[in-house]
């Protein structure tokens, strides 16, 4: 499914690139991705599970103290398709306690136009536009790398996951992103910069 209504991608002209990382914090994953975005003075926004940031609020502080953006990404990883939009609503509203945002992303990109008509009215709903399939067992680390760095356009909002299924390939293509991006002349920036 494709929503116009939805941002999928950012204003071109600026150079600039906008990392996000879905489902942390994590906090064997997510330091990691910290010093390595600090190293190469990159900025980015982190779609947190709001039951991650309740167990981990340590690792939650972390990411808010090294001055990146924070957006909600449900409570628990819910599926819009297979949720009502009663429920969906609750779930993505009360995780504000845990996760002080505008900003959301729908879990698994899965998200039905009623939930959208509600949920645009409190946030803004961001998808992307480069998949990097880190998460995916099938990908290699080679193929990941390639996924994301041939597709490097001017505004691109870029998907990476902070967990423990995608850090094997996620590092060296985040490292790759970071390291060609750069040469190219790109600053990576938060979605609200
Ligand atoms: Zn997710």
């Amino acid at each position: 499914m494709f929503y116009p209504s939805l941002l999928w991608q950012m204003p071109e002209g600026n150079k600039r690139l906008y990392l996000t990382f879905d489902d942390g914090p994590n906090p064997e994953v997510t330091p990691v991705v910290l010093d390595l975005l600090k190293s190469y003075s990159a900025h980015a926004t982190f779609f947190c599970v709001g039951d991650n940031v309740r167990k981990y609020p340590e690792t939650y502080k972390q990411v808010l103290s090294h001055g990146h953006l924070t957006g909600n990404h449900s409570y628990n990883h819910l599926n819009g398709w297979k949720t009502s939009l009663n429920t969906y609503y609750e779930n993505v509203v009360s995780t504000k306690q845990y996760i002080d945002s505008e900003w959301f992303r729908p879990p698994y990109g899965r998200i039905t136009p009623s939930q959208i008509q509600a949920l645009k009215k409190e946030f803004k709903i961001v998808m992307w536009s480069v998949l990097s399939y880190d998460f995916d067992a099938e990908t290699s680390q080679e193929q990941c790398i390639n996924n994301v760095v041939s597709n490097l356009n001017d505004g691109a909002i870029i998907v990476f996951h902070d967990s423990r299924k995608a850090v094997k390939n996620m590092l060296p293509a985040l490292e790759a992103t970071l390291k060609e991006g750069i040469a190219r002349g790109f600053s990576f920036e938060r979605l609200d910069k």
